[in-house]
């Protein structure tokens, strides 16, 4: 048995249990995430991770994160993207806060 025989492939490396909640399970899922890159919102998919099944938490693998930090500098995402999309964005506004006019009356 070599070296990289007695290292499983394809198990999770670092964790085996959420950190967050304390023991929810983890599994391998694919996620999407959006960041900033410079002024730009640039949304990431089919970012293998490790998901908590109780508390939702993200994991990364090495690797993983070192590769979504070269995206995040441009240095990693393949030009052109896969697709184009637009998303609303919202103004602030805590809960209860009137709406610039009066509303319906
Ligand atoms: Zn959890």
């Amino acid at each position: 048995m070599t070296l990289s025989d007695a290292m499983t492939e394809g198990e999770p490396a670092q964790v085996a249990e959420c950190i967050s909640c304390a023991g929810g399970t983890l599994e391998r899922d694919r996620i999407s995430t959006a960041l900033w890159r410079g002024a730009d919102l640039v949304v990431i998919e089919g970012i293998p991770a490790l998901v908590c099944q109780s508390c939702g938490e993200r994991y990364f693998e090495d690797e993983v994160a070192m590769a979504l930090d070269m995206m995040r500098d441009g240095s990693g995402a393949k030009e052109p993207p896969a697709r184009i999309m637009s998303v609303p964005v919202f103004e602030f506004a805590p809960p209860g806060s009137p709406q610039t006019g009066k509303g319906p009356s």
